[in-house]
């Protein structure tokens, strides 16, 4: 607290600050658990091959009701692709010639495990201990999608009811199953999302004391290669010298792809050279170092990157599985078969959609014949250029609002489906996360830490009121 006579007064509550104080309102007297324990008790996983009713209902029961009382027009729409979950699409237009931000968000969660959840913590149900909010969903991304309608809602308020700008809220129930259907959806919408600027809160902050801005994320290609020599084994006494065998076969390729130390030699795959810009700001950026995250190991990966330059601003591949015989029951035989599930990581500016003929190619040149190589699914890179305007208008909002430091990232080193948005819809991306590394995400035990959102909520009711003011580079 400020010792001044200024501070013990309440902050006008249509300046900035009052704007803030709102929001932090909303948390520290608790509405915010309030609707997020609603929120969390809906069972909406979309991850387990099939469309729980709860889906639907945490739209049009929850989130509808919700938005429509900030004076958003709702309407739930379909998926236009078979067996994808519906859409929430919220328009609040004050006036069709101002212009428009798109936030999204999602309402769907993997799969809650209850069982694998440590005692006294259930995924449905938000239990409190110290700062963790725990359940699932509270971190991704019911929580942070709270934050960001919390935040907007101080700045409706503080604004007087005119934000001077039209927002419209995409909330979708897919996103942990891939987001089946967002792409085609955004294309099939065009008009109806039409907007100037995206705004979405999901991921981690890079550690859990930095707010964080990140522009984009690196794709993703998830890849099999697979060999199979015959349809039986074979024993191994009787064949073995003469016959080939297909699980030594595939671990050559593989090294021949990857080397020992996780550098990866796919001609045509590598990333491209990192510009002195993205250097700069991954930079300063602190890879690791939270409690819980796990100790760096040395000499890993391309060598003559920092850790920073090779988690973000470069290309990694893992083997996800490999699999031949039986690993629960070896026996003195050749197996017939082998397998090897792989993952691509890659940044913007690699050709990730020639992966298979990239791939083939390696492996012929290496002389290896009859190994099939498929792409089971990918995603694309995107990265929101840093000299755009809005990159350093958000700094300076965030900054302001904090009074700390902000982590730039110009991608995430995850994958999101932020190409529907940049991408289909054109729009530049601001994503703004209010969760952090270790926040059990897709695990149990699953959290949220309160002194983050509290932030958070302050960060995008300070971003919200500065969109309507002028110097917002629209
Ligand atoms: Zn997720």
């Amino acid at each position: 607290m400020q010792a001044s006579s200024a501070a013990s007064l309440p902050a006008d509550r249509h300046s900035r600050e009052g704007c803030i104080a709102h929001a932090a309102a909303y948390l520290d007297q608790g509405g915010l658990l309030r609707d997020l324990s609603r929120r969390v008790a809906y069972q909406s996983e979309s991850d387990a091959g099939k469309l729980p009713p709860a889906l639907t209902a945490y739209l049009q029961d929850e989130m509808a009701p919700y938005l429509t009382s900030m004076g958003f027009d709702c309407r739930i729409l379909g998926n236009p692709v078979d067996g994808g979950g519906p859409f929430l699409v919220a328009r609040r237009i004050e006036d069709a010639s101002q212009p428009t931000v798109l936030l999204y968000g999602h309402g769907d969660v993997v799969s809650a495990t209850p069982s694998s959840w440590r005692a006294g913590l259930e995924p449905w149900r938000v239990v409190v201990e110290g700062e963790r909010w725990y359940g699932r969903g509270t971190a991704d991304n019911k929580g942070q999608h709270s934050i960001s309608l919390g935040g907007l809602r101080s700045a409706i308020h503080a604004r007087g009811g005119s934000l001077g700008y039209n927002v419209t809220v995409l909330l979708e129930s897919g996103e942990e199953a891939g987001s089946p259907g967002l792409l085609e959806f955004c294309a099939k919408h065009r008009d109806l999302l039409r907007a100037d600027l995206f705004i979405g809160c999901d991921g981690p902050r890079i550690r859990a004391d930095r707010p964080t801005l990140f522009l984009g994320s690196r794709g993703m290609v998830n890849f099999t290669l697979s060999l199979s020599c015959r349809d039986r084994a074979f024993h191994s006494g009787n064949w073995g010298g003469v016959l080939r065998n297909p699980a030594t076969v595939l671990a050559n390729a593989v090294s021949t792809m990857i080397d020992a130390r996780g550098v990866m030699r796919v001609e045509g795959l590598r990333a491209p050279e990192i510009s002195p810009d993205i250097r700069k700001a991954v930079s300063s950026l602190p890879i690791g170092g939270d409690e819980n995250d796990p100790v760096l190991d040395e000499g890993w990966g391309e060598p003559g990157l920092t850790p920073a330059e090779r988690l973000i601003a470069w290309n990694t591949m893992e083997i996800l599985t490999f699999a031949s015989g039986s690993i629960e029951r070896p026996v003195n035989a050749i197996p017939p078969r082998a397998i090897v599930h792989c993952q691509l990581r890659f940044v913007v500016g690699t050709q990730w959609e020639r992966l298979e003929e990239f791939i083939s190619a390696h492996l012929r040149r290496h002389g290896f014949q009859g190994i099939d190589v498929k792409v089971d699914m990918a995603t694309a890179a995107t990265r929101l250029d840093l000299s755009s305007p809005w990159v350093q208008w958000c700094v300076d909002s965030l900054s302001a609002t904090t009074g700390e430091p902000i982590a730039v990232m110009p991608n995430l080193a995850g994958s999101i489906p932020n190409s529907a948005f940049s991408d289909v819809l054109g729009l530049p991306t601001l994503w703004i996360p209010h969760s952090y590394p270790a926040c059990g995400q897709h695990g149990p035990n699953e959290h949220l830490l309160a002194p983050i959102a509290r932030q958070g909520l302050e960060i995008m009711a300070g971003l919200y009121w500065d969109l309507g003011a002028p110097g917002a580079p629209w």
